[in-house]
């Protein structure tokens, strides 16, 4: 980690360029992501405020509760909105998506790449390609997917991508990007409405162009900034690829851990499951009825509550010491013996890592 120095100097061109680098390079795109002055949500909302107008419609995916509140703030900009909506404890198919698409011709299409609050991860890759065969503009959630799943933005041709450190990638939450491809850019800037002078407004935050005039938006929290670029280079220190095999590993060593101890995942489909949190169907089962978290054992999120724990094994937490030390409280609860749990777990890690 970089020492924060006394004596205050405001975030540099150069620390901008370089935050740019690291984004772009994390994200496989060759054009420089929008860095957004706060947390994940306010990226998100900015992109809702920018595309959205009267006449213009979105198909948005529902697969938990960020996807909702896109959805409103869509309908807030005056756009229509069709609804593409999943129990909680699935993900979307695409082919669910392609028909969807083809019954409410939408110019784009919205949803939430990997869920944190569900467990469930949506099939990120065929979604955008059932949404290129209709030409539609992609929008992208992948806030709880970054650094936990493969996330080619340009190879995907996604459109606007937002991300935040906080979860997989262990660093600030203070600050956060969005990634916006070309035609992503026409599509805001041809929306009247597309706001300008305004916190939600990504045309003012647009990286400047080869040899274009810039200022650092003095609205960027330097401090945050900074410690993204220190979570970035410590990302690209250990390396992406691994980085994301160890949340592989983290969520394979914990569904082996509930395995041995009897206990249900929470999403029904094994092969879409987060690599970021694991979620563990509660059942009638009262002892699993926690009220607050214990370490990285937590209950679930608003109507989730009571019926699902999340086990959130991402970021410094997607090691083998934080799978077996949410599994012994798991047992803990259960009132029953952890070493049989314990060795599946060390057994499923060290076959993937
Ligand atoms: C965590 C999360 C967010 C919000 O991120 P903040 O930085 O807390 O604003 C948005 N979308 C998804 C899918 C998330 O998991």
């Amino acid at each position: 980690m970089n020492t924060i120095q006394t004596g205050f100097v405001p975030l540099t061109r150069e620390e901008y360029d370089k935050l740019g680098r690291l984004l772009a390079g994390l994200l496989r795109t060759k054009h420089t992501p929008v860095i957004i002055p706060g947390e994940a949500i306010l990226g998100i909302e900015a992109i809702a405020a920018s595309i959205a107008a009267p006449g213009r419609k979105f198909l948005n995916i529902v697969t938990g509760p960020y996807g909702t509140l896109f959805g409103e703030w869509l309908e807030r900009g005056g756009a229509e909105v069709e609804e593409l909506r999943v129990p909680f404890d699935e993900v979307v198919t695409a082919e669910a998506v392609e028909a969807a698409i083809e019954r409410s011709k939408p110019q784009a299409i919205s949803f939430v790449h990997a869920e944190v609050v569900t467990g469930g991860s949506n099939p990120a890759a065929a979604i955008l390609e059932a949404a290129r065969r209709h030409d539609l503009i992609t929008v992208i959630d992948s806030v709880s997917a970054v650094g936990g799943e493969e996330l080619p933005i340009d190879e995907w041709g996604a459109d606007l991508v937002a991300i935040g450190a906080q979860k997989a990638l262990g660093g600030p939450n203070g600050v956060s990007a969005v990634a916006v491809s070309p035609r992503g850019w026409d599509y805001i800037a041809s929306n009247e409405r597309a706001p300008r002078s305004s916190i939600l407004s990504l045309l003012d935050l647009k990286p400047p162009g080869e040899g274009e005039a810039f200022r650092v938006p003095p609205y960027i929290p330097t401090l945050e900034a900074r410690a993204l670029i220190a979570a970035l280079e410590a990302v690209a220190a250990e390396g992406l690829e691994r980085v994301i095999r160890r949340h592989e590993a983290a969520a394979e060593a914990t569904a082996a851990g509930l395995r041995a101890l009897g206990l249900e995942g929470w999403q029904r489909d094994a092969s879409r499951r987060s690599t970021l949190t694991t979620t563990v169907r509660i059942g009638g089962e009262e002892r699993l009825k926690i009220e607050q978290p214990i370490g990285i054992v937590a209950p679930g999120d608003g109507e989730l509550r009571g019926q699902l724990l999340r086990v959130n094994h991402f970021g410094a937490n997607a090691s083998r010491v934080g799978v077996e030390t949410a599994i012994k409280t798991l047992a803990g609860l259960l009132q029953i013996d952890a070493a049989q749990a314990i060795e599946a777990v060390r057994a499923a890690w060290e076959a993937r890592l």
